[in-house]
């Protein structure tokens, strides 16, 4: 199968996700050349703005009237403090499009498109997920969305760091089913691209040929493997393994950065994910989930929330009526539920 075939609108948002991912294996040095911490802790390099600024040229481009909800905005570039950050953003951002296009304010003005608001039909962005990853020489992925009336109908993951292996025919037992899921420091890189109702699919960098991603069919709880964040801030890993223990699974959880989780339980190479906050008050940011949760659901696995509950694309930037986040092969998701809710009634 190819990528044409899934029509035009995902064509263009595989097709800039894709060229974003050449663009960081090529550029990775200069692209993290400098780093600062946000207001809120995280921290942001040039790769962050110049991802951003080329996927939201791409998207005003073809997609004009629709607004872009994107992590990152230009209003630290334009202060005097970060000009060597803002300097290299302009020149890394001049070798993705036409020189005259590059000029200070139209990338400026690009990366500012990511403060749209969630109207009917918006993109999500996501321009650098798991910055810290990029940063250690670990995992990280470029997350682009498409939700339409609360629904996300497309979701690609870029990832420069990673391969998906696709079994000789003889093994497998879904035709051009990707069954091997490998983290390899000389990774391909590639991009995980599912589209609601019609499936998941990998796509290596230079073909538009697609190998369909399945989940896991392990049923038996005791084998389950699970996928975590690396940043101990981000998610309770103790909680983790007190659910991990009540399934009698004794398999230590994988660590990982970003939405890479989701493309590897998407691959079939584990059975659950979990993202348990440590400030109950914490709210997940839509681009941090949208792609990943249909692309684990388009593999055939489920997403919901610590207790249960569909994640609910209407409520603006943040998932407002979500608390964390359980996404599984589907076969042992309900077992999952049933330990978060009783540990959350104590
Ligand atoms: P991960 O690598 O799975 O931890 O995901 C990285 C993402 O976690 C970043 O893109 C942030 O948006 C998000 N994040 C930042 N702070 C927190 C927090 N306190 N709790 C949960 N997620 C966070
Ligand atoms: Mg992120």
């Amino acid at each position: 199968m190819h990528v044409d075939s899934l029509g035009p609108v995902v064509v263009v948002a595989s097709e800039v996700v894709r060229d974003a991912v050449r663009f960081m294996r090529s550029a990775e040095p200069s692209a993290i050349a400098y780093t600062f911490t946000k207001a809120n802790g995280s921290p942001v390099t040039v790769a962050d703005f110049v991802v951003q600024a080329f996927v939201a040229s791409r998207l005003a481009r073809h997609f004009s009237g629709d607004p872009l909800v994107a992590e990152e905005d230009a209003s630290v570039l334009r202060g005097d403090a970060v000009s060597q950050v803002r300097e290299q953003v302009l020149r890394l951002v001049g070798q993705m499009v036409p020189r005259t296009d590059a000029e200070r304010e139209q990338v400026l003005a690009w990366i500012d498109r990511g403060r749209g608001a969630c109207a009917r039909r918006f993109w999500t962005l996501d321009p650098i997920d798991g910055t810290k990853g990029l940063l250690r020489g670990g995992q990280y992925v470029i997350a682009l969305a498409l939700v339409v009336g609360g629904t996300v109908e497309i979701g690609v993951v870029g990832c420069p760091r990673l391969s998906i292996t696709t079994a000789p025919a003889s093994q497998a037992d879904v035709s051009d089913h990707a069954v091997l899921a490998a983290v390899e420091s000389d990774a391909a890189g590639g991009v995980a691209i599912a589209v609601r109702n019609r499936g998941a699919w990998w796509m290596p960098l230079d073909s538009g040929r697609l190998t369909r991603l399945l989940v896991s069919t392990e049923s038996n709880p005791a084998k389950t493997r699970a996928l975590h964040s690396r940043e101990s801030r981000h998610s309770d890993v103790d909680e983790l393994h007190h659910v991990l223990g009540a399934l009698r699974s004794a398999a230590s959880p994988v660590l990982m950065d970003g939405q890479t989780k989701q493309v590897l339980l998407a691959a079939g190479a584990a059975e659950l994910l979990m993202r348990i906050p440590i400030d109950r008050e914490y709210r997940e940011a839509i681009w941090d989930q949208a792609a990943g949760a249909l692309l684990v659901e388009e593999a055939g696995g489920r997403v919901t929330d610590l207790d249960g509950l569909p994640l609910d694309f209407t409520t603006g930037r943040h998932l407002l009526r979500n608390r964390g986040l359980i996404a599984s092969n589907g076969l042992l998701h309900d077992a999952v539920v049933n330990v978060t809710r009783r540990r959350s009634l104590r």
